[in-house]
Order: structure tokens, then sequence, then C-alpha cells
């Protein structure tokens, strides 16, 4: 199992699919090239089981050159709220991701969950309180159970079918020949991006994490699947706080709040309607990106 995760891993891409407990997350971190210089503090706490307030207070950070990259990211995120990042490449949007999960520690300012400063918490107790969904869904080789399992080890067979079902992920595994018992290979190349990542949420509904992070997949995909995506995903997102690097603009429009993100600021935020009445850099992008679906 140690070479287990390496395919999945390339450099700048530091976790992949969804992602609880600290076991996953360490074998990560041994594949990793370069070794984010996170440990617990020799007096950190376990976080208690938390409600989902997300705070961050005047953060700036940079990786390892002089450049700020993110430069007084300043929120309050309330238990059960849905957050849609949105931006140019580079604005610092998986960076911020990366330091709720503390991936890096934070240069200035402060990140908080539920009052507690997420550099006082052990890692584990925190990443355990955590799903993360990259844009790539991982699967190994091995059944569709068994893939969706890996969000609760211990989850039972009716539990995994329910939770598929839930988030719409059983329409499309059902018909298959084998149903659930479905071999699919490492490189997932039998599903769809789109079934990988119904795969994922079903994963993460089976964690329950009261954080959920999600890079949304960018690649193309049919309209009964992008229809069950958004169903699934409303269904994920109920009760928890969740920040998704959205690109489907339906997404977007679902979200509680959008944080418009450049150059390491958050430049404007609200929902949909009021981003739009802005007529700012958020209007500009749905005019830029998205008019065109309308149409269809
Ligand atoms: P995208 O939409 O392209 O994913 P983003 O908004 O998520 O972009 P980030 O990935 O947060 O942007 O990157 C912000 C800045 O930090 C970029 O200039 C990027 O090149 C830089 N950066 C990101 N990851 C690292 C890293 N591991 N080491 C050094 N610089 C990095």
């Amino acid at each position: 199992i140690g070479n287990f995760w390496n395919p999945i891993i390339n450099i700048g891409t530091f976790y992949n699919s969804l992602i609880t407990g600290t076991a996953y997350l360490e074998r990560i971190f041994e594949t990793l090239d370069e070794k984010p210089d996170v440990i617990d503090k020799t007096d950190a706490y376990v976080l208690p089981n938390i409600k989902g307030e997300v705070t961050f207070k005047n953060v700036y950070f940079r990786y390892n050159s002089e450049r700020e990259v993110l430069k007084g990211i300043d929120f309050t995120v309330q238990p059960g709220e849905s957050i849609a990042l949105v931006g140019p490449t580079g604005a610092g949007k998986s960076t911020i991701i990366s330091l709720l999960s503390r991936f890096y520690n934070i240069n200035e300012g402060e990140a908080k969950i539920d009052g507690h400063n997420i550099a006082d918490v052990t890692l584990q107790s925190l990443r355990a309180q955590m799903g993360v969904m990259l844009q790539d869904t991982f699967i190994f080789s091995g059944t569709i159970m068994d893939n969706i399992r890996y969000g609760r080890l211990d989850a039972t067979d009716e539990e995994i079918i329910e939770a598929s079902k839930s988030v719409k992920a059983h329409d499309f595994i059902a018909p298959l020949k084998d149903g659930y018992y479905t071999e699919v290979k490492e490189r997932g190349s039998t599903l769809s991006a789109g079934q990988r990542q119904l795969i994922s949420f079903a994963r993460a509904l089976l964690a329950n994490p009261k954080i959920l992070i999600l890079d949304e997949a960018t690649s193309s995909i049919d309209t009964n699947t992008e229809i069950a995506l958004q169903i699934g995903l409303n269904k994920l997102l109920q009760g928890r706080t969740s920040f998704i690097i959205a690109h489907r603009l339906s997404t977007i429009k679902n979200a509680n709040r959008i944080f418009y993100i450049d150059q390491g600021i958050i430049q404007e935020q609200g929902n949909h309607e009021q981003l739009l009445e802005l007529k700012g850099l958020y209007y500009t992008l749905y005019h830029s990106q998205f008019t065109f679906l309308k149409a269809n």
C-alpha cells in the first residue's frame, strides 16, 4: 500500500478525491516531493466536534518566495453555509482551501473553526472533520461498492446503496451489468468524469464531515449526469459548511455566497443576483463565460 497513492499524485496536486481522516492524508504526505512544514504544536489539543463556523482574519500567505499569494483574506462563514470561490487562474482560490485544511501554515492573521485557531489543534482532529474532493476523483481497482466504502470503511452495503441513492449515483450504477459489484480500474477509465464525481459524493455522504471542500470537475459532462450532479451536490451540502471552487454555473448560482477572488483578495462577495447588480468583476466573468449557456 506504500505506493497506493503514487499514481494520483502530481507535483502541485497534494490530495485527491474525498479524503477524511489522517491515515489517508499521512499516506499522501509520504508521497509528496516537497513536504509542507506542518506539524502539531507540542501543546496541540483535539478539536471537539464542530458545528462548522469558519473564520479567516486578515490572512496573508506566501509559498516560498517574497510574493504574497493571499493579501488579507477576511470572512466569516456560518455553519451550513455554502461558499463558491470564483475568479481567474492563480487568484488564490486553491490556496485558501489548502490553508483551511492546514496543508501550509498561515504567515500572518489566523483561521478559526468554531472559534478554535486551526494552528492550535491536532492535524488529525482537524482533518477528520473535513471532507476534501478534488477535481479528479481517485478510483482504485476494485468494485464500485469498495470505491464508495472508502468514505467510511465500516459502512454496510445497505448504507452505501442508501448514500448512492441520495446523491443520485445509484441511477448510473444500478443499470450496470454487475451493479455495485462492477469492477473498475485504477484510472477509472470505464467511468466518465461526472460518474467519478458522483462516486466521490457518495463517499462524502458516508464520511459525513461538517466541512466540505470541493474542487469541481471542469471536464465536459453530459446533460443527464450534469443534472444528477446538481441534485446530488445539493443533497450533500445540506447541514454542512462548504467551500467549492466552482466551475458549473448551477453550483455558483445555488451557493449562499460567492467570493470573487483576484490577486489574493476577496474583491466581491454576495449571491449571484447581488453580484450581477454590482456590475463589477463577477458581472464581467458571468457575461464572458456563462451567458452562452442561457441559450441551452
Ligand atoms: P486556478 O483557478 O488556476 O486553480 P487558483 O485561484 O486556485 O488558480 P492558486 O492555486 O491558489 O490559484 O495559486 C495562487 C498563486 O500561488 C499562483 O500564482 C500560483 O502559481 C501560486 N502557487 C500555488 N501553489 C503553489 C505552490 N505549491 N508553490 C508555490 N506557488 C504556488
